[in-house]
Parts: C-alpha cells; structure tokens; sequence
C-alpha cells in the first residue's frame, strides 16, 4: 500500500552516536532528493525535536560527509521527552514544519521514544539502528558496530606488542554493558586469552583456572577482554586485584578503552550497511510502513516493528564462545 500522502521527512539522531550514522543522513537525505520529498535534519534528537531545530536539507547538504565519523545533526538524551508534555511539543513542531514522516537513528531508547510517539499522534516513523553495541533485537548488526570492532582489534594489537615485550597480564575493557558482542567478536579477532561477557557470568574460580591453564601451556603473555557489563567482577580494576592477589607471579595492566570506540572513520562494510538502511527506510514510509526499525537479517533487509526491537534479548552467538575457546587454547 502506497503512502502517498508524504511529503515531507524529518530526519533525525538519538542516544549514543556511532561511525555510520552520517551515511546514514546522507542516504535518507539523498533517498528523499530521488523520490521527491522534502527533508529536514533535526538537530540534538529529540531535544532539537521538542525545540523545532530543523534545518532544509537537500542532496548537496550532505558532500563531504559518508567518510565522517560522528553524526553532524548532533545526538542528544532527552528527559523532556519521555513525558506526554515534552512529545506533545515535538508533535506540534512537527505540525509546525508540515513534516509527515520521521526517521529516527539510534539505539533501543531511541525506539521506545519513537514507538510512545508514533502511538501517541499516529505518527508515521521509521527507525535505522545505529549504536555500537549491537544490542538491538531483529537486525544481524547495527551501524557503527563493525567501525568499533576494528577500533578495538586496532587497540588489542598494540596492547599485545606490551604485553608480549614484559611478559604481562593486561585487562582491557570494551563497551557494552548489557551485550558483550564487542568483546567477543573483537576478543576472537584479537587472539584475546579470555573474553568476559555480562551474558555469560565465567566466576572468578574459573578465570583463576583458565590462567593457571594458560601458563602451564607456555604462555607468558595473556590478554583478557572484559565487557563493561561482565558481572565477574565489580569493576575491571577489582577483577586486576584479585588476580593479583589469587595467583603469584602476574603483573597486570588494565585498559579501559572508553570512547576512542564510539568515534573514527566508519569501516566500508558500516557505510555500505548505513546507505542500505536509509535508501530503505524511505522505501518503507512511501510504502505507508510506520512503527518499524529497518534492519538486516541474514543479509536481506526486513522491517521489524519497534516492539520486537526493543525487547532486548539479543542472543550471544554460542558458536562464537565455541570459536573464541578453541582458539584460545
Ligand atoms: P544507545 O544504545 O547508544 O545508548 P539509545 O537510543 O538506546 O542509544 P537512550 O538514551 O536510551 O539511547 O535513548 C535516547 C532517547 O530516547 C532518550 O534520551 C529519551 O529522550 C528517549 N527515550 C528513551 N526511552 C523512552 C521512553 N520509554 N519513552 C519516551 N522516550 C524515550
């Protein structure tokens, strides 16, 4: 069923930013210029919405920009919008602006914003995942992940040549809190020891034993890839400790990655991944699709609706723990 009713969308960026989400403007953005409609970019996700930060973009406004790490339309946390008042206000701007169709880019929170909304006014809106955490549910993988998975290779193996040279332990935190699929995937292409996980609690007797392992395998160097949200230890610095305190003889580092993760060039496979989520959210709003995120599953893309995508039961690959223990052997 065509919406031909459209014709005008208002793009925007929400949560966390991540490498990736600029292609993603540019492909919403260019998408509109080929199907003539219009297109505004939101400035500050919601707060820009709430506060009627719109600006006229058209296929020129976004050059220079598939290469860009970052998101130019700004991201934002808005408190305001998670009451009826505060959306009301958005709806109005939106009035305002005579914008009929969102799209919405960011991560779970972003969706559950965008279904209250979309609900709320029958608001046409279609999400793209973009976060690096790869935790949204009904998409293979979301933009900006496979951007952060080469940035923590890229750090491991410098953590590495330091580790080998003195003979060290070092503990190296990624990001993911809820998901470890940074940690596992980077922790596999990074030769990582062990990889601590929050969906897999390893407990601190068998990380002790896994060392012991190690060692008498002649190994004098180790790396252990610990997720943010790993549930091992209180904190990285507390898993460091204990080890320290548990077994002689280690002399262990910790690194804490933080956000060189979020920023940086996005990788060619997130720019591809990016320009095939706008090209077709557009395609699902002329469609009269609303209320769904565009994701890509088994390398097909598909539209899944909003209340799936935040269920937050993102599976762990448990051939990938499978992986990640052989190797480590
Ligand atoms: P990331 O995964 O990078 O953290 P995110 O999209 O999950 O990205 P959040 O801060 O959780 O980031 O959500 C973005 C914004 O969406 C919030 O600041 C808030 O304005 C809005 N939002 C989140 N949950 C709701 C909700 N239940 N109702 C209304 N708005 C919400």
């Amino acid at each position: 069923m065509s919406n031909n009713k459209i014709k005008k969308i208002g793009v925007l960026t929400s949560g966390g930013d991540s490498p990736g989400m600029n292609a993603a403007i540019r492909a919403v953005v260019r998408s509109c210029a080929f199907n003539n409609l219009l297109c505004d970019g939101i400035y500050r996700g919601y707060e820009g919405l709430m506060e009627g930060d719109f600006e006229p973009l058209n296929a020129r406004s976004v050059k220079n920009l598939i290469s860009r790490g970052g998101t130019f339309l700004k991201s934002a946390r808005s408190a305001e919008f998670r009451t009826k008042k505060g959306r009301e206000l958005a709806h109005q701007h939106l009035l305002k602006a005579s914008i009929d169709g969102l799209v919405v880019i960011g991560g779970d929170g972003t969706f559950r914003g965008a279904m209250a909304f979309g609900e709320e006014f029958h608001f046409p809106i279609i999400g793209i995942p973009g976060t690096i955490d790869n935790d949204i549910n009904g998409t293979d993988f979301t933009i900006g992940y496979d951007t952060a998975l080469n940035t923590v290779v890229g750090a491991i193996d410098k953590i590495r040549d330091t580790a080998h040279s003195h003979n060290r332990l070092f503990l190296v935190e990624v990001m993911g809190r809820d998901a470890g699929d940074i940690a596992l995937s980077a922790g596999i292409g990074a030769g990582a020891e062990i990889i601590l996980i929050p969906e897999q609690n390893l407990g601190k007797e068998r990380l002790i034993e896994s060392l012991k392992r190690s060692k008498n395998s002649g190994k004098t160097s180790s790396i252990i890839v610990v997720s943010e949200g790993d549930k091992v230890g209180k904190n990285i610095y507390q898993i460091a400790d204990y080890i320290e305190n548990t077994l002689t003889g280690y002399d262990v580092r910790v690194t804490v990655l933080g956000h060189v993760q979020r920023g940086g060039s996005p990788s060619c496979r997130d720019r591809v991944f990016a320009s095939r989520l706008g090209v077709n959210a557009i395609d699902a709003i002329i469609r009269g699709e609303h209320g769904v995120m565009i994701g890509v599953q088994n390398s097909k893309v598909v539209s899944v609706p909003f209340s799936e995508a935040v269920k937050g039961d993102n599976k762990i690959d448990k051939e990938l723990i499978r992986v990640a223990d052989i190797t480590s052997i």
